[in-house]
């Protein structure tokens, strides 16, 4: 008899059951892919670290969270840069003076704010109170020339949407600086794990047992017999056979090649922001620990409609899916000795280190007394 069964070997899953083990618990994972690590796994090809899932990029404004993953890997000094491709124009991000000194042949912050306020002025003359989705939110914060130029096709291929029917926290993720700072992030802490994440996630796991290619929803009972508690991380509504509907997520699709160059675009991550090209990235892999072979390997990130065969990749939180979700919590609240967690399990866009925050949060709540 295990005290856990935990369904999903990603970060939410492996930091649980890290540190259930510590605490004395008997754990089983069952991961219905072939490999642990959930979307941060990654593999050595060409002794190239490949993000299978994407580029993953650590960051985190806590120095907490950051001592708590530095106890499993070294992390390099990676700082994120990424360009935008723009019909075969290249411009850096976030939207930073670099970016609008090429947009606008300018090179002062004074002037970048002054073209700004005036494109926001003509844009949002007729929008009353705050933004309410995520066209309304991208002009109020940059104008029309950078909202047509890097969001508006790169957002519409990403989701499968118009801008006017997404919600407008997806952008708020993005920096929008007047200072020639071409960082991505905000965050105090960044960088990559020398070695990639999956040694992290061995780490993790090496006090528990791990089933892979187990698909917990194929044996439901014969898994729950098996332990006292389940910890599940996959879709909510999976967990209970989509009984009020199906929640809705984005999907992805990564067409990986090895190249004879050693070097293919100089940066880690290039977005393509017109709607015309089919893919919304190119990642290079090597560049995320500055790497020196002499061939190089990168994805092409192409968002697809998920279905029930497809990888649910991204939660779509409109108000919609939002009263959906908010049916299967109240289920999940009836059921007793079972927990949900994770970026699936709780239908939220978390990162990396918000993932790990809210597995330390229920380990709390687990092991109070
Ligand atoms: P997951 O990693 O999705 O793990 C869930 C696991 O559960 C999977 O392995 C799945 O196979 C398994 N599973 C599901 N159902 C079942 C079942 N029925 N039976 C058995 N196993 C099951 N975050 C960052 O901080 N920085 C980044 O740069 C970054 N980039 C990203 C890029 C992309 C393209 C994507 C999609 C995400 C990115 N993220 C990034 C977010 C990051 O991937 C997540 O925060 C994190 O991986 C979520 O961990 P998780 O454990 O909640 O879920
Ligand atoms: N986005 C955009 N242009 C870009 C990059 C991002 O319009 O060049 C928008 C897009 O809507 C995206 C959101 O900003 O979904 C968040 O971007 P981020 O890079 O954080 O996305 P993630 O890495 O989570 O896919």
């Amino acid at each position: 008899m295990f005290d856990y069964c935990i369904v999903g070997s990603g970060l939410f899953g492996s930091v649980f059951a890290y540190e259930a083990s510590k605490r004395g618990k008997k754990c089983l994972m069952l991961e219905k892919r072939n490999h642990i690590g959930g979307n941060c796994y990654t593999k050595t090809q060409e002794n190239v670290n490949v993000h299978t899932y994407g580029a993953h990029i650590f960051r985190t404004d806590s120095k907490e969270i950051w001592d708590y993953v530095r106890q499993f890997a070294d992390f390099n000094h990676f700082i994120n840069s990424p360009l935008a491709n723009y019909k075969g124009a290249i411009y850096n991000l976030p939207f930073n003076m670099n970016t609008f000194c090429k947009l606008w042949n300018i090179s002062t912050p004074k002037q970048a704010q002054d073209i700004i306020e005036s494109q926001r002025k003509a844009a949002l003359k007729d929008l009353k109170g705050a933004p309410k989705n995520l066209e309304e939110q991208a002009l109020s914060l940059v104008g029309i020339d950078v909202y047509e130029k890097f969001i508006k096709g790169y957002t519409q291929k990403q989701w499968g949407r118009d801008c006017k029917d997404l919600p407008a926290s997806i952008i708020r993720r993005i920096p929008v600086r007047l200072t020639y700072d071409n960082n991505y992030f905000n965050d105090p802490y960044q960088g990559i794990p020398k070695g990639g994440y999956t040694p992290i996630f061995e780490k993790l796991l090496k006090n528990c047992e791990v089933r892979l290619n187990a698909d917990f929803l194929k044996h439901k009972e014969q898994f729950q017999a098996k332990a006292k508690k389940i910890l599940f991380t996959g879709t909510i509504d999976s967990y209970f056979e989509y009984r009020f509907g199906e929640l809705e997520y984005r999907s992805l699709k990564f067409e990986e090649e090895i190249l004879e160059i050693p070097n293919y675009q100089g940066v880690a991550v290039v977005n393509f922001t017109d709607e015309q090209t089919p893919y919304t990235r190119i990642i290079e892999h090597k560049h995320f620990e500055f790497g020196t072979q002499e061939k190089t390997i990168i994805s092409k990130e192409y968002p697809q409609t998920w279905d029930k065969s497809k990888e649910p990749y991204y939660p779509i939180n409109d108000s919609k899916n939002q009263a959906l979700f908010a049916k299967y919590q109240e289920l999940a609240k009836q059921e007793q000795n079972l927990l949900f967690g994770g970026r699936l399990g709780s239908y939220q866009y978390y990162d990396m280190q918000d993932v790990i925050k809210a597995a330390l949060e229920l380990v709390k709540r687990e092991f109070a007394q």
